[in-house]
């Protein structure tokens, strides 16, 4: 009888060398330690040993049960560990590959120029309002000194909604607004989406970005306007750029200059790009009309101001030398990845 144990014992030891997975543990637990294992069945017979080597028997039997399940447990842990080392070298990684490069994305070319026009002027005093895109006839002409049958409305081919609202045409009406708000002193830029019935070629969007400037106080002059001016280009386009103010007309400024850059292919002399002038348009400004302060409630004996507007695709292309403002907007990544 012993010696059978001594054989179950050693039996089972070369089976579970061999038992590599923890299925196969399982397999060989069944088989000696289950309810109808070898070693189970053997405990069930000490009842049937003489009285003189039942205690025997039953200690070897026992000492050998516990001696099986220590072995399945380490045996367990063995394989668990192999098993996770496995898996460990399967999933390291090659850190010498080189990585898989992700697609970055860049700021659009109009968003990078409002960024710069933003920055240049909030270092300057002036402040961002906003204005809405949907906007009142009042806003939009009246108020700017354009009456209903003025012809500079015809300047301005515009989307109505109906009689009395249409899609703003330009950003000024936001500065009657914010006139109408707030008493002098006043330094606003306006930026936003402004809608005109242009057919789209390479100079005209229906769609296009404008910006727009005004300075509000006791004492502002013409040279006010033609510093801040200045300033700004030169920090836009580069300080060696000359600036030009030109006699103009609009119906809210008076008087009013057009302003221009010298162009940056030709130095000035003159060339196909600025139309062999040596200058570039850049923006619309003047002293702001005194009947537009008597729309607003301003006392124009006491305050003065100036105002400017420009086009965002404009200067987006003067700065970067787009010559096509259709670029802008039609999305392709092939142009968008160059800024
Ligand atoms: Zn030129």
């Amino acid at each position: 009888m012993e010696e059978k144990i001594h054989k179950i014992k050693e039996e089972f030891i070369s089976k579970s060398e061999i038992a590599n997975n923890i299925k196969d543990i399982e397999k060989l637990r069944i088989e000696y330690l289950g309810r109808k294992g070898v070693l189970t069945l053997l405990l069930r017979m000490l009842g049937t040993l003489s009285s003189e080597e039942r205690p025997k028997i039953g200690q070897l039997l026992n000492q050998t049960k516990r001696e099986i399940e220590d072995f399945l447990k380490t045996r367990i842990k063995e394989i668990e560990k192999a098993e996770r080392d496995k898996r460990l070298q399967e999933e390291s990684i090659d850190v010498t590959l080189p990585g898989r490069r992700l697609d970055r994305g860049n700021l659009h070319p109009i968003t990078l120029v409002l960024k710069k026009i933003e920055e240049i002027f909030f270092s300057l005093g002036f402040k961002l309002e906003e204005g809405p895109e949907v906007e009142l006839d009042y806003y939009n002409f009246e108020a700017l000194n354009i009456p209903k049958d003025h012809p500079a409305r015809d300047d301005q081919d515009s989307f109505y909604i109906n009689r009395e609202i249409l899609l703003r045409t330009h950003t000024s009406p936001v500065e009657i607004r914010v006139m109408e708000k707030q008493q002098p002193p006043v330094r606003m830029i306006a930026i936003g989406r402004c809608y005109r019935r242009d057919a789209a070629d390479s100079t005209h969007s229906p769609m296009f970005h404008q910006i727009e400037g005004l300075a509000v106080d006791e004492d502002i002059t013409f040279g006010d306007l033609k510093g801040v001016l200045t300033v700004f280009v030169h920090r836009m386009f580069g300080e060696d750029r000359k600036v030009r103010f030109r006699p103009g007309y609009f119906p809210f400024t008076e008087p009013s200059a057009e302003v221009d850059v010298s162009c940056l292919l030709c130095q000035g002399k003159g060339c196909r790009a600025c139309g062999y002038t040596g200058w570039l348009e850049i923006m619309g400004s003047g002293m702001t009309d005194p009947a537009v302060f008597q729309m607003v409630g301003y006392d124009s004996e006491k305050y003065s101001g100036f105002a400017f507007g420009m086009g965002a695709e404009r200067i987006a292309m003067l700065k970067y030398g787009i010559n096509d403002i259709r670029l802008f907007f039609e999305n392709d990544l092939r142009f968008l990845k160059q800024f």
